[in-house]
């Protein structure tokens, strides 16, 4: 299948290109658009067939439900059987944004969407281009991120056209993501509202509208409430190592690194904050990238995929990432960075 890549405004969407979307979307057809957190790949989520191509373009295991994105409250309705106060006061204080709302579903919603499950997740995108699309096709769209399963999440029309280039008939471009990671995801079914998965709004800004928020953390012998997270996330192809401790402590480990790494001539990428780069770029890593300044983690969430896709572009062997603190943000830069990670973190 040929894939056309149309570049489109970000703030003020062309009509004529936002309806080359929909004429695909109503035909059943999947559409790669951007989101505030990163791409999405769309389908009619009414439509069991349409979203049985996502699966098949990502090569996503079968399991894993995909978030409903809805343009509005009334398209919401026709998808949640019942809401809770919970989920009421998350949408007055965040949507449309970068969270997620699971609830229980209605029959109108096909099980391949929920993964079989009795809840869907749902959420209200606030990128202009996805609410337009969503709006100007009047379906509620079914879309995970638009790369290829266990792969860094697309940022970038770029990323969607390397990963989906030849799957899918049209990628809706229009530069990168203002976020940068995935939405959070948040169970508002009932009980104490529970994070699935940190993302682009934290536990404090929930805290700070619901009062208590747990983290759900699944144990080995009972089934995630989030399936999705069981899987391999994120990975780059090379060996990627975390390190998280002090400044001087992670860039002497580095050093070490880097120079264990050329004497058994791999290719050694970097990826660090602002703050640390002036003391390894004299080290010579084959890449030293710069994710951002630890004083500002919405910078390093925008360029931390950007950050992991660059390092398999240039071929690197192995990839050298530096930890930010936890917290706010921090926690969803931290989740992705573990998962691509492979869990290989040395604490110094
Ligand atoms: P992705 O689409 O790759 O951003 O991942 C979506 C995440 O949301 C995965 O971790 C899923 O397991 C989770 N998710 C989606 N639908 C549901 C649902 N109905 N119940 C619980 N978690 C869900
Ligand atoms: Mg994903």
């Amino acid at each position: 299948m040929q894939t056309r890549r149309l570049y489109i405004d970000p703030i003020h969407p062309e009509t004529e290109l936002l309806r080359e979307g929909v004429k695909w979307l109503q035909a059943g057809e999947l559409v790669a658009f951007p989101t505030e957190t990163v791409y999405g790949l769309g389908a009619n989520a009414l439509d069991a067939s349409a979203c049985s191509k996502i699966f098949k373009a990502k090569g996503r295991p079968q399991d894993n439900p995909l978030i409903v994105h809805v343009c509005n409250r009334m398209m919401a309705n026709l998808l949640v059987e019942g809401w809770t106060p919970q989920a009421e006061l998350c949408i007055q204080h965040f949507w449309p944004g970068p969270l997620t709302l699971v609830l229980p579903k209605r029959a109108t919603v096909p099980d391949i969407v929920t993964g079989g499950l009795a809840n869907v997740a749902i959420r209200m995108p606030s990128h202009p281009v996805a609410l337009r699309l969503i709006e100007e096709t009047g379906l509620p769209i079914a879309a995970p991120s638009a790369n290829l399963s266990g792969r860094p999440s697309p940022t970038k029309g770029s990323h969607v056209w390397h990963d989906m280039k030849d799957k899918i008939p049209l990628i809706l471009d229009a530069g990168a993501c203002p976020v940068g990671v995935e939405s959070t995801v948040l169970d508002v079914s009932g009980g104490v509202p529970t994070i699935l998965r940190a993302g682009g709004i934290s536990k404090e800004q929930l805290e700070a509208v619901l009062g208590e928020v747990w983290i759900d953390h699944p144990s080995e012998n009972q089934a995630p409430k989030a399936p999705g997270m069981k899987y391999r996330h994120y990975a780059p192809r090379g060996e990627m190592i975390l390190m998280i401790g002090l400044r001087e402590r992670v860039v002497q480990l580095m050093v070490e690194e880097i120079q264990r790494g050329h004497a058994r001539l791999k290719k050694v990428g970097v990826l660090c904050t602002l703050e640390s780069a002036p003391f390894l770029h004299t080290w010579l890593p084959d890449l030293l990238f710069v994710l951002g300044s630890e004083d500002r983690p919405e910078e390093i969430a925008s360029n931390l995929f950007e950050g992991l896709r660059l390092c398999d572009e240039r071929g690197i062997d192995l990839i050298l990432a530096e930890g930010v603190e936890e917290g706010g943000l921090g926690t969803a830069i931290m989740n992705r960075l573990k998962n691509a990670a492979g869990q290989h973190i040395q604490f110094v």
